[in-house]
């Protein structure tokens, strides 16, 4: 019996990667499902700001693994804390208390700004998920609506793709949960046009991180707050990207002088190890009752004593100041490059705009060629998100790299007939 379908009415043609992406090194099939592209590269190693791939070839770091590994590769505190607890105690379930939790939980709502209570759980798709749990239950029946804004990203669960404000990627999944609507970015009035009585939260990010690094106007995300009071509604953050110093503040939020009721946090939590959290004020936390949420490995002790070192670390090592110091020097030294039109962003999460006829994806690949990782987060910007810790040093090698790729791009574009400026 074949198991190939024949079309039906409505159905959505596979769009993106190729169906078969290529074999890993050493292997003469891929095991991996299509979703994300061909590796191009297989990386064995990292120290730092730095990796190294099975070839031996090093790179330098300006991406973290998507915003992850704050403290950079192979931190020796962190790998350390992971080997004494995994030979320690690694899983009880949440039926039991375990240690390092409870001191995570207490030095997140610290951060945060104190009164509330944190959910743990494994990703940001995960922490927004119990956002707009507690969201649902603390509004009650009939209000549950979350409201978003276009061009955020808050994660590829059904309902965290619905509250992702990316109509394009929604497509292909329909019908997704009910109960999200998205306004403008930056635009108030159409934030307070998407308000009614079935409303329970507006969702923001304060960077948004996966549309393009665009951070939010000051009136906006004040204007947001003001509206959750006025209308009584939840306010949450998604600082899953922005979270734990990358912007220059413990969380993104505290850029705009505004307390959210609840803030959802993932990637650097870990430095690499899966772990999320959701915080949320006290009495809204309240709204929860034993048995309405739960996952296995919701801050089991490996992940917990991940975060508590990490946290420890940044702590110590006052990584928000890092990152808006470090963050400053970058933004400077791109800014001089001849084909980057703006650079924008917060902290050590910037974006820089190349000029009109520059691919950023083609760039980005010619900067991995040459050892220089970074992303093309739109069509025409690269985002950079290195360790908090980078050197200057660093900093100077990787702007190197990239004014030399940059420089290659431009001429090969003047070279191509038909090109922008051809
Ligand atoms: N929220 C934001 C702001 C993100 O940037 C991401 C991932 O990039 C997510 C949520 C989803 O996190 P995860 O991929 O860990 O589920």
């Amino acid at each position: 019996m074949s198991l190939t379908t024949t079309p039906r009415p409505g159905d959505i043609p596979a769009t993106g990667h190729p169906p078969t992406p290529s074999a890993p090194a050493g292997l003469d099939h891929c095991p991996f499902w299509p979703t994300y592209g061909p590796p191009v590269v297989q990386f064995v190693r990292g120290d730092g700001t730095e990796l190294w791939d099975s070839a031996g070839k090093r790179y330098l770091d300006f991406l973290s693994g998507l915003a992850v590994v704050s403290l950079g590769h192979a931190h020796p505190e962190v790998a350390a804390a992971l080997a004494d607890q995994a030979a320690t105690l690694l899983h009880v379930s949440n039926l039991f208390a375990t240690v390092p939790g409870a001191e995570v939980a207490l030095t997140l709502d610290r951060l945060a700004g104190g009164g509330g209570q944190v959910f743990f759980c494994n990703s940001g798709a995960e922490a927004n998920e119990a956002a707009i749990k507690l969201a649902r239950r603390w509004g009650g029946y009939g209000r549950h609506v979350v409201v978003s804004a276009y061009g955020s990203f808050h994660g590829r669960t059904l309902a965290t793709l619905h509250a992702t404000g990316q109509p394009a990627k929604h497509e292909a999944f329909q019908p997704l949960p009910e109960g999200f609507r998205h306004a403008a970015w930056n635009d108030l009035d159409a934030l307070e046009a998407a308000i009614d009585p079935t409303v329970a939260a507006i969702l923001l990010e304060s960077v948004q991180g996966e549309g393009g690094v665009n951070p939010a106007d000051v009136e906006f995300f004040r204007g947001a707050r003001a509206l959750c009071d006025e209308r009584q509604l939840l306010m949450i953050v998604d600082e899953v990207q922005t979270g734990l110093g990358r912007t220059g503040q413990w969380f993104g939020y505290q850029h705009y002088d505004v307390q959210p009721d609840v803030v959802t946090m993932a990637k650097a939590l870990g430095n690499g190890v899966p772990i999320g959290a959701c915080w949320a004020k006290r009495e809204v936390a309240a709204a929860m009752r034993p048995g309405d949420h739960a996952t296995t490995f919701g801050g089991q002790p490996l992940a917990a004593a991940a975060a508590r070192v990490v946290l420890a670390v940044m702590e110590r090592e006052d990584v928000p100041s890092r990152a808006t110091r470090a963050g400053a020097l970058l933004s400077a030294k791109l800014e001089q490059l001849p084909q980057v039109a703006t650079v924008r962003g917060l902290g050590l999460l910037l974006a820089a705009e190349l000029v009109p006829g520059l691919d950023a994806k083609v760039v980005a690949d010619a900067a991995l060629a040459a050892g220089l990782v970074v992303n093309a987060v739109t069509a025409n910007s690269l985002r950079f998100a290195p360790p908090l810790l980078v050197s200057d040093a660093e900093l100077d090698e990787g702007v190197a790299i990239l004014a030399a790729v940059l420089a290659q791009a431009e001429e090969t574009q003047h070279a191509t007939p038909g090109s922008a400026d051809a």
